[in-house]
């Protein structure tokens, strides 16, 4: 078993940052299985609630932030990706009626792959809820994961040691980085966590992700070309949140198309993964499309979709609840 610890990032005590190996993963996993052993929550307390927390692409449109997905287990909340302005949106999500959002209580996040409208919110993520008192985050994804946590930490040098050092007085700042590869990467009372690989374009590993709690199974896209993988996921799954775009948008890039055959998923195509899938109720976010004629309506990508697709669908918005 490797472990590499970082601490104090140019300044002893200062901030910690774990990085934690593939091997790792399994003493996550048996850490989580003794917890269970220690504790059997009840039904209320396992309650599952998917909230959407961005819903967007590269493009700031104000209603559609990055893409970040919260996954709500009783009093326990994880997360998918941390897109810009992850933060606000969870506190937003708080006060509209769940309080297990509130930054603080933010301490589990997962990343499907670096892209930056998916990691743009990292900074805030590590930074915003210690500022207001948590002290520790563990956060798993592809490879890379490990090295963009220590840059952020490295970036941001200095505001850490003012925070710890000066009249602030905050607690060491503790960030667990862990590169994971495809498997059960976590798993606690509330949550079972499976990565598997997608098709991204020219990303070496991207992955979805599969949620089994006591009450619900989701399965979460992130970015991809259409795959087998998101199918063999959802046999059956309650949610299946998957990206898509319309084949009638259009992109400022010299060969759009071919970028978007290799990177996404039209809505065409996403039926006819969910009629192989066959999840519970498909959420379409990180829905792409521009038009010729400006943003193209929820009710068009609805309509692509359900040419072929008689399943329950909805094209999801920033700070709804599943
Ligand atoms: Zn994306
Ligand atoms: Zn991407």
């Amino acid at each position: 078993m490797q472990k590499q610890q970082y601490r104090g990032i140019g300044s002893a005590a200062v901030a910690a940052l774990v990085l934690v190996s593939f091997a790792m993963r399994l003493s996550t996993v048996a850490a989580g299985q003794s917890q269970s052993k220690a504790q059997t929550p009840t039904a209320e307390k396992t309650q599952t609630k998917v909230v959407l927390l961005g819903t967007g692409t590269p493009r700031p449109y104000p209603d559609r932030s990055g893409p970040a997905t919260a996954i709500v287990v009783g009093e326990r909340a994880y997360l998918v990706d941390f897109g810009p302005c992850v933060v606000r949106r969870a506190a937003a999500a708080a006060e509209k009626g769940t309080p297990e959002l509130e930054s603080t209580n933010v301490k589990t996040a997962f990343l499907t792959h670096l892209h930056s409208d998916h990691t743009a919110g990292y900074p805030d993520l590590i930074l915003t809820p210690w500022v207001m008192g948590r002290t520790e985050l563990d956060v798993y994804g592809p490879d890379g994961l490990e090295e963009m946590t220590k840059h952020v930490l490295e970036a941001w040098r200095q505001d850490i040691e003012i925070r710890t050092k000066g009249l602030e007085q905050r607690r060491a700042l503790v960030v667990r980085a862990h590169d994971v590869k495809p498997g059960v990467v976590y798993k606690d009372d509330r949550a079972t966590v499976t990565a598997f690989r997608v098709p991204h374009g020219q990303w070496p590993e991207a992955f979805g992700y599969r949620f089994d709690t006591p009450g619900k199974s989701i399965v979460i896209s992130g970015d991809t070309s259409p795959s087998e993988e998101i199918v063999a996921h959802c046999q059956p799954c309650d949610v299946l949140i998957h990206e898509v775009y319309s084949p009638e948008s259009v992109l400022t890039m010299p060969d759009y198309k071919t970028y978007r055959a290799k990177y996404h998923t039209s809505t065409n195509e996403l039926a006819e993964i969910a009629n192989r899938a066959k999840p519970g109720i498909l959420v379409v976010y990180h829905t792409s499309g521009r038009g010729p004629n400006g943003r193209i309506p929820d009710d068009q990508l609805l309509r692509e979709i359900q040419k072929t697709y008689r399943g329950r669908v909805v094209i999801g918005h920033d700070l709804e609840v599943y």
